[in-house]
């Protein structure tokens, strides 16, 4: 028998009006001939409630204390959810995390999930219940119960989806689906029919919070069919699977994390290890690093710049004054009024112009660039927060994201996911816990060439002015970074073909006279390394076993971006195939 699974949010079970709601919705699953499991959130703001009493009582409450207490948000609404579907004359159970056998680790508010049990859940379907599962939680090993995040009953759903291997799993929330960016902040958003799981990866990490990030990396390991839709109307919504919605489309949508803090690192020694040391000291603390930025320097001084979510501004000063005098770089300085905005579409890695559309667009605003990332299907720039959402709506509607793009077909839902294929069956096979790191592959790259320019000046417009010149000599840039001190300076380094190598000096050498910086400086032969997997970024540690597996074989690293599926770097053309093999070699356990 088919087995559906819908997950209701907080909003979708705030009172007891939509708690009914909500169980008819399921019922009328059943009836239809699915066997449903139901996975509820805490009731409206009821978790933000807990976390604000917590605070009252401790400025920095117990992790283990904090999941007890947050996991009781969901066992309320799984009682009355039960409830509200015995009124309904159908039968169901609830069950806690725990009762279910949703195993984690131990690190309590961001545990992960090892494994699930399915033989209790299977029980009652079998029996005609409906099965309500509290989103959110799990158990230890020392059975203490655990919660996986905020936002994590996305995840709770999802990982149930793939083990019972349900249909669908469908996310009921208070959006009638994925928008090209969050409709509260851009009112010309348009819902997507489809999302391919990459690019919804990477808006989720991009700010997108329609869902946790995690729960699209379980889709996508797990081939999980999702579909986004509205828990007050039955109106199909979008449907999160393998393929895009329209394959050409370079950008299919934009997002914002609003509050973010940049530090960065000056004067850091040029040498193997010392971005080792920074993000060591960092994780240590617990801190993920969310936009990494390496860029070659002048006079073998490096600068390592980076964000972090503004809340974790203070752990992270505290190390990197500790990396600082470690490393003996000069000194460092920070900004904790930035946000992040991004663009993301599978086509950009195909199709060349999408990074000068998007500065040329800020810059009509005058809006100033503070850092800027590209990855394969991704393109970050930093901006101060005033600005961000002006920055979101502009790129918004530079890549005309509110028109519906040709080649979608009209209706997408219903056209069945695959279901899991042989390779994933394997690489699932050979996992310990369900969301472990996987390495897909370790590519490298030996065609390119590095140019950067030293100091800058930091001024709206100024990168929209150097790619376009670049890309009027029909050069294609691959690689950017730009780093940026507040001292109206910025590093701006990119990498080109080596046959281009020539034509884009001259170009930035002009540029470097008209713009009265220093020469430009530039490597005839770079290899890029790319690491690509899932859970690059919610696995905090994977740059920073990169770069000690780099440092320890003595290669320095030129550059450096981050995304959720790739690691980038780039280091001399001459190191590429001992990093490759060093790589392979540091990541051969969880390899696929
Ligand atoms: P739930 O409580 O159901 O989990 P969330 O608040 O976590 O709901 O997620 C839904 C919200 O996500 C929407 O109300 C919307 O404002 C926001 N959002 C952000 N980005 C997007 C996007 N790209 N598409 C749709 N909604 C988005
Ligand atoms: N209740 C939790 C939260 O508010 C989990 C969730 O709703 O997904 O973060
Ligand atoms: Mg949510």
């Amino acid at each position: 028998m088919s087995i559906i699974v819908q997950k209701f949010g907080g909003t979708s079970v705030a009172d007891s009006e939509k708690i009914l709601a909500a169980a008819r919705k399921a019922v009328r699953a059943q009836k239809e001939g699915h066997q449903v499991v139901m996975v509820v959130s805490a009731m409206g703001k009821n978790t933000d409630l807990l976390i604000d009493l917590a605070r009252q009582i401790h400025k920095d409450p117990p992790a283990r204390e904090m999941d007890m207490l947050l996991s009781t948000g969901e066992q309320v609404s799984v009682a009355l959810m039960a409830m509200a579907i015995d009124s309904l004359g159908q039968q169901a159970i609830s069950f806690t995390g725990a009762q279910i056998g949703i195993k984690t680790d131990s690190t309590y508010t961001k545990a992960r999930i090892r494994s699930i049990a399915t033989d209790r859940m299977r029980q009652s379907l079998d029996e005609g219940k409906i099965v309500i599962a509290a989103g959110f939680q799990g158990i230890d090993e020392g059975f203490n119960i655990t919660t996986l995040g905020r936002g994590g009953s996305d995840t709770t759903a999802v990982a149930l989806a793939a083990v019972l291997h349900a249909d669908v799993c469908e996310i009921f929330t208070d959006v009638d689906g994925v928008y090209t960016t969050d409709p509260r902040l851009v009112p010309d958003a348009r819902r997507v029919n489809r999302i391919s799981y990459d690019e919804m990866l990477e808006l989720a990490s991009a700010g997108a919070g329609v869902m946790h990030n995690r729960s699209i990396e379980f889709a996508k390991k797990f081939n999980v069919p999702v579909h986004v839709r509205s828990s007050f109307s039955d109106n199909p919504g979008t449907l999160i699977c393998a393929e895009p919605e329209a394959p050409g489309q370079p950008v299919c949508g934009t997002a914002l994390v609003r509050n973010e803090a940049r530090v960065t690192l000056l004067g850091v020694p040029d040498r193997p290890g010392a971005a080792t040391a920074v993000f060591s000291r960092v994780a240590a603390r617990n801190v993920a690093m969310d936009m990494i930025v390496q860029n070659v320097g002048a006079n073998g001084l490096a600068e390592i710049s980076f964000t972090v979510f503004r809340d974790d501004l203070p752990a992270t000063l505290k190390a990197v004054e500790e990396a600082t005098r470690e490393i003996g770089a000069a000194g460092y300085n920070y900004d904790d009024n930035v946000s992040k905005v991004s663009v993301v579409g599978l086509g950009m890695a195909t199709q060349p112009g999408v990074a000068e559309k998007m500065f040329r667009a800020l810059a009509e605003k005058e809006i100033n660039i503070l850092m800027i990332s590209t990855s394969e299907i991704k393109i970050s720039v930093l901006v101060d927060r005033d600005v961000a959402v002006d920055a979101l709506r502009t790129m918004h509607s530079a890549f005309q994201l509110d028109v519906q793009p040709d080649c979608v077909p009209k209706e997408v839902i219903g056209a069945a996911a695959s279901r899991l294929n042989n390779n994933t069956a394997d690489v699932v096979a050979r996992m310990q816990g369900m969301e472990d790191l996987i390495i897909e592959g370790i590519t490298l790259d030996e065609s390119q060439a590095r140019v950067t320019l030293v100091g800058v000046p930091d001024r709206p417009g100024l990168a929209a002015h150097v790619f376009e010149q670049i890309a009027a000599g029909g050069i294609v840039v691959d690689m950017i970074v730009q780093s940026v001190g507040r001292e109206g300076q910025a590093t701006l380094s990119f990498t080109v073909p080596q046959t281009d190598l020539a034509k884009s000096l001259e170009t930035a050498g002009r540029l470097a006279k008209e713009l009265n910086c220093g020469a430009p400086t530039s490597c005839p032969r770079v290899a890029k390394l790319a690491v690509s997997g899932t859970g690059m970024r919610s696995h905090t540690g994977v740059a920073r076993r990169l770069f000690q597996c780099l440092a320890d074989v003595g290669i320095n690293v030129d550059m450096i971006s981050t995304s959720e599926m790739q690691i980038s770097v780039v280091v001399d053309g001459s190191q590429g195939q001992k990093a490759q093999d060093a790589l392979r070699k540091k990541f051969a356990d969880v390899m696929v």
